[in-house]
């Protein structure tokens, strides 16, 4: 249910209400847009009179969601949510390219790519340490290890760094990531996305390979339950029965997030597809559509990666990328 407040109010008589509705048990959302003040309620609103909250002098209008997801919904915050990922902001306009390998591999491969990246005009730099593999012969990623070396590619570039997690154990490891992914195989890990939102940590939370968007906010709903409001979408392709491209980049996905939620929307050509020369088209395509930004695997020798090398894209390949991405930026459907 959310309560929408008349233009000026007495904070006093705010605080009445709010008093009042925390005291018989609802969590509250208050968003102070551009034009309204709007208090979200979260808990069984069943309980409540409608028609009482309406008639109070501060009341515009009562409204109930009939949505299953809340704190992520857009009618609970209409503007956009703006997400610190260690000092770079996305959203509401702050568009922002997150580039780098599959997985970290060794320090002259991280900081190189690092450095390649930030010329070009990534704002933050991804690079798995614990990898998600179909197989258990092939490579896992480097662990500690890697996080490490994440951790030196910042020191010397300055750039958040994003990396996945795959346990919730493994949180005190991630104290120096600016950004944890949560990968889609992981997407419905509920009890994980529960651990993260006792956090207070950026959550990029990647699209299952076979999930509604509906599901993938109230993955984001989970997340946000636990109070953690620091939570970033990725489209990466879903399943279907076209085998020609590793998955299918559903690109009608952004208009749809955008309407129904005011977090931030991130799109992942590189697994959405799975080959290289399809990035860069379907990189510009998802910006035009409305992104606030792009994910994107770039390695120094895509060849010989130890781990989605065909998707890659040679630091070259990703400069001109960006420099597309910063020709039609103007032209993005927003
Ligand atoms: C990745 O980002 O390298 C990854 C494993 O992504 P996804 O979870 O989308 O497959
Ligand atoms: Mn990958």
């Amino acid at each position: 249910m959310i309560i929408l407040l008349k233009d000026k109010v007495n904070e006093n008589q705010v605080k009445n209400l709010t008093n009042w509705l925390e005291g018989i048990g609802f969590g509250l959302h208050i968003s102070k847009g551009q034009n309204h003040t709007i208090i979200g309620l979260i808990g069984d609103t069943s309980r409540v009179d409608m028609d009482l909250i309406a008639s109070l002098d501060i009341v515009e209008t009562v409204k109930r969601i009939q949505e299953p997801f809340k704190s992520a919904n857009r009618k609970f915050h209409e503007d956009d949510s703006v997400i610190d990922c260690g000092g770079v902001k996305i959203g509401g306009g702050n568009f922002q390219i997150i580039a780098g390998p599959c997985s970290v591999e060794s320090e002259e491969q991280i900081v190189g790519v690092a450095q390649a990246v930030k010329a070009s005009g990534a704002g933050m730099l991804r690079g798995g340490a614990f990898k998600p593999r179909t197989s258990p012969y092939a490579f896992q990623g480097l662990h500690e290890k890697g996080l490490e070396l994440l951790s030196e590619a910042k020191r010397v570039t300055g750039l958040p760094i994003v990396t996945e997690i795959m346990e919730a154990n493994h949180l005190p490891l991630f104290e120096d990531v600016d950004v944890i992914q949560v990968g889609a195989r992981n997407m419905q890990n509920f009890e994980l996305l529960k651990e993260l939102g006792q956090t207070r940590k950026t959550i990029l939370l990647k699209r299952g390979l076979a999930n509604t968007l509906e599901e993938l906010l109230m993955s984001a709903e989970y997340i946000m339950a636990g109070g953690n409001n620091n939570v970033i979408l990725c489209e990466r392709g879903i399943r279907t029965f076209e085998t020609y491209t590793r998955n299918t980049l559903d690109l009608s996905a952004i208009p749809v997030l955008r309407r129904l939620t005011h977090l931030p929307v991130v799109v992942d050509p590189s697994h959405g597809t799975g080959h290289a020369y399809l990035v860069k088209s379907m990189a510009m395509a998802a910006t035009v559509a409305g992104a606030d930004g792009l994910i994107i695997e770039v390695h120094n020798d895509p060849p010989h990666a130890l781990c989605d090398g065909k998707q890659s894209l040679t630091p070259e390949q990703f400069d001109e990328l960006a420099k597309g991405i910063q020709n039609v930026l103007p032209f993005a459907v927003r």
